[in-house]
Order: structure tokens, then C-alpha cells, then sequence
């Protein structure tokens, strides 16, 4: 199954084997995502050396994406790594490190006691379970449970309607950020980006670290950040719609709606968007996702988002080949459905330059002709960027002798990146690809493909041709 919408797929204590991520990579994986609100460094450094090799053994290039923690508030230790709370119970909520039980558990924000007044109420775990503050004493919170219902270990903690006055760039993130570049990784993805200046605090640490390869997904989930998207998109390579945290900051049901535009404003500014969060929930426990996890995941793909996104379902989830495989089920069905033809009829060029007039070109052809593939020999990727922004009906292989330039396209619609050796003489190039190619689809007598790029190879910046061959 040669699908066009990625997915990324959260590694987590059900995928760290080598065989799962084996399994995971064969089985769909585009990105690799580690969350650091949860692993540590050992399982990232572990998690990403299997993948490096993996990726040699079986001649792909899985990309790799870190999640920062960002401004988040988190509860402490469970005495059994849970705890179940009553509704009526009165229950203290420490701001120093202790072992939580049914009657008490802890933060990891000691501003927490200070944010909140009484009457609020403290949200935990993406808003499953409800708080109301009562009291407040010196180090703790005093609280009525509203809703009866299990906690385990951190777990998400906000206030309703209140922002907390959390630091914008912790020392954790910091420290995190100088981790992924160590680590070579492809993707930093950032949490709760409400504005322009939370993204651009990320890039002068990756300035000052030489990094200029990383793509930043600004995550948005809260209201601010709906807001400010515009801003956002300016100064970001892609957007999450975080989904989990952002259905806590805003009333759940405006969730498809803002979905939607978030798509939309992704696309006209040519950058990728991933909808993340609960596409295939049921199947952490079941084989089989319910008929609106189904729908959901179509949705994804007919809104036109580039990639989806999974996270419990493969980290701590009981199924996550099985899950990954019906992601790719549904994906593949969907793309059926979409209409590839009305799409590059309404897609206006944002920009006048040859490589954007030549990719819409292609990808118009490309649909019109039914073509089965578009092959795009690459440098720096720009090529690629702009025909998945075209969104075309058949896949674009972008070969490239530029290991980051392969990665960074892994999120990206339609493409399908590969490395090949770097190469000088452009018939060569041409050869090869077509190789690469014929690898990777099965053609027959009388196909169609189209072959574009820049001549010559290394000295144009721009595409400038493109060529309609008949097999
Ligand atoms: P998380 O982000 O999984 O890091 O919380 C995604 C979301 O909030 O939907
Ligand atoms: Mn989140």
C-alpha cells in the first residue's frame, strides 16, 4: 500500500522492542514520535538507535520527532501507579513531590496554589476527571472530587477558564531541544504554542545550536493559539492539531470545525498539518475501532490533512500493528474519495516563481493523464514541498543523495522520499530514479509517468522541466 497521507506513529512501552518497531516501520510508519512528557532520555536514545539501524537494514528513512513537554502541568507518583477517587471525597493536592492515594496526590507546578481561587475547578487527565477548590492551606489545595473515575501517573492538570503563569520556556524543554540535535532528530514538535514568540524562542536555541535542518510543528491546543494561528503558521514548517489538550481549553465540539480551518490555512500557506489524538481510541483495547473512529480518520484525509497521528493506541495500547494497520486501511480507502481533479482547479499559486508554476503543472497533468507517478529528483526538497501542496493522485518519489532532505519530506502528502548515492551525471540520476521507482509501484505496458526537476542537477535552483513518458 503505497498511501499518501503519513502517519505518525508514538513509540511507547507497547512498540520499544525492535521487532514492534520493525513490524511499524514495514507495517506504515512515517515519523516516529517520542513524547518527553513521558520517556526519558534512555528509552529515546535506545528507541532512535534502533530505528537508525533499522532504517539501514531494511533501506528506508523513518524520520524521527521529538514532543516536547512545553508549559504543562502534570500529577506526581500513584502508591500502585493509580489511584480512584470518589465523587463527594474531599482530597488534597500537594505542590511537593509525595506518593499519591485516593485521598491525595501531587503537581509538578508549585505555582499551582497560588493560579487557582476557590470555586475553581482543576481538570486532570485531558478533562476525564473534575476538582472543585474548596481550601487552600500552605502546601496544599483542598478540593471536592466532582466526578468518580481512576487517575494514574502524569497525568495532564489544568484549571477551567484560568491560565496558569507557567514559564514560557522551562529548563526541561531546553534541555530537551539540545537532546534532539545531539540525537540528530528530524522533527521537534512543540507544545501549547499560543504565539509567534513561543516558536521563535525554539528557533534562536536551534540558531545557536547550528541546527537549520529540524522542522517545527507548532501543536495547537489551546484557545490562544487557534487565535494567533496565522502568526504561527508564518514562522513554523507544520501544524498539529492536538486534538487532547485542545478539546480541555475549548468547548469539545468545536473540535471539527477548528480542525477544518487549521487545514485549510496550513494549505495555503504550503506547510503540512497532522490531526493527532483518539483517531483509533477503541483499539487500545479492541481489535476493531468503532464506525466514527472509522469516519474520523477519513475525515482526516478528506479535510486534507498530510498526516494523522497515534498515540495511546501504540504506546501503551494492546493492538499497535493491528491499529496501524487499519489506519492505513481507512487511508487508503479514503484517498479513493478524494477529488484530486477540483482540488488543483481551485489551487491558486501563492507564489510566481518557476518551481511553483512547473509543480502545479505536473500535478495537473499528473491527475488529468492519470499518471502513476511523479518522479522528482531533489536537493533541497523545494520541488517535493510544492507538488505535495498541489496534491496530486499518484505518488511523488523524491530522490535525493541528502539524508535530511529525505527526512523532512516524510510528513509531507503524496511524497514518498528516497536516498540514493550522490550521484553526478543527470542520465544517471534519471536511471536510477526510475529504478527506485519501479520499485516501488507496480506498473504495466502503456502507464504513465512523469519525470521533473532542475537541469542541470546541482546547478539550477528551480525546476525547470518536465517530461511524460509512456511505458
Ligand atoms: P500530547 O499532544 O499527546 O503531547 O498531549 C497531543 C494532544 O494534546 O492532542
Ligand atoms: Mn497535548
Amino acid at each position: 500500500m503505497l498511501n499518501k497521507t503519513k502517519v505518525v506513529v508514538t513509540i511507547g512501552p507497547a512498540t520499544m522492542e525492535k521487532e514492534q518497531i520493525k513490524r511499524l516501520m514495514v507495517g506504515g510508519m512515517d515519523v516516529a514520535r517520542l513524547n518527553m512528557s513521558h520517556a526519558n532520555y534512555n528509552f529515546c536514545k535506545d528507541v532512535i538507535e534502533k530505528i537508525q539501524e533499522l532504517n539501514e537494514e531494511l533501506h528506508l528513512s523513518i524520520a524521527t520527532m521529538i514532543d516536547l513537554m512545553g508549559p504543562e502541568v502534570r500529577t506526581g507518583k500513584f502508591a500502585n501507579g493509580e489511584a480512584y477517587f470518589r465523587k463527594g471525597d474531599k482530597i488534597r493536592i500537594y505542590m511537593d513531590d509525595i506518593t499519591g492515594d485516593s485521598t491525595k496526590f501531587s503537581v509538578n507546578y508549585s505555582g499551582l496554589i497560588k493560579d487557582v481561587s476557590y470555586n475553581n475547578i482543576i481538570k486532570v487527565k485531558d478533562g476525564m476527571m473534575s476538582f472543585l477548590v474548596i481550601d487552600k492551606k500552605d502546601d496544599c489545595i483542598i478540593c471536592e472530587v466532582l466526578t468518580d473515575g481512576t487517575i494514574e501517573n502524569n497525568q495532564t492538570v489544568s484549571v477551567e477558564g484560568i491560565k496558569l503563569n507557567l514559564p514560557k520556556m522551562n529548563n526541561k524543554d531546553e534541555t530537551d531541544i539540545i537532546f534532539a540535535h545531539k540525537m540528530n532528530v528530524d522533527f521537534l514538535a512543540l507544545s501549547y504554542v499560543c504565539t509567534q514568540e513561543d516558536v521563535l524562542a525554539v528557533s534562536d536555541i536551534l540558531i545557536g545550536l547550528k541546527n537549520d535542518h529540524i522542522g517545527i510543528i507548532s501543536k495547537i491546543e489551546t484557545e490562544e493559539g487557534v487565535n494567533n494561528l496565522d502568526e504561527i503558521i508564518r514562522v513554523s514548517d507544520g501544524i498539529m492539531v492536538a486534538r487532547g489538550d485542545l478539546g480541555v481549553d475549548i468547548p469539545i465540539e468545536r473540535i471539527p470545525g477548528v480542525q477544518k480551518k487549521i487545514i485549510e490555512k496550513c494549505h495555503k500557506a504550503g506547510i503540512v498539518s497532522i490531526v493527532a489524538t483518539e483517531l483509533l481510541s477503541s483499539m487500545e483495547k479492541t481489535v476493531r475501532p468503532t464506525r466514527a473512529e472509522v469516519s474520523d480518520v477519513a475525515n482526516a484525509v478528506l479535510d486534507g490533512a498530510d498526516a494523522v497521528m497515534l498515540s495511546n493506541e501504540t504506546t501503551v495500547g494492546k493492538y499497535p500493528i493491528e491499529t496501524l494497520g487499519m489506519m492505513e486501511k481507512i487511508i487508503n480507502s479514503a484517498e479513493k474519495d478524494i477529488d484530486y481533479l477540483e482540488f488543483i482547479k481551485n489551487k491558486e499559486s501563492n507564489t510566481m516563481d518557476i518551481t511553483s508554476m512547473i509543480s502545479h503543472s505536473v500535478v495537473e497533468c499528473a491527475s488529468k493523464l492519470n499518471c502513476c507517478a511523479i518522479i522528482a529528483p531533489t536537493m533541497s526538497g523545494y520541488t517535493a514541498r510544492k507538488m505535495s501542496n498541489c496534491r496530486p493522485s499518484c505518488p511523488v518519489i523524491a530522490v535525493s543523495p541528502n539524508e535530511s532532505t529525505v527526512k523532512s519530506l516524510q510528513l509531507h502528502f503524496a511524497v514518498n522520499p528516497v536516498l540514493i548515492n550522490d550521484l553526478k551525471d543527470f542520465d544517471k540520476i534519471i536511471e536510477v530514479s526510475k529504478k527506485v521507482t519501479f520499485e516501488l509501484i507496480s506498473t504495466q505496458p502503456g502507464d504513465r509517468i512523469i519525470i521533473t526537476g532542475g537541469y542541470p542537477f546541482k546547478a539550477v535552483k528551480s525546476t525547470n522541466f518536465m517530461k511524460i513518458e509512456e511505458l
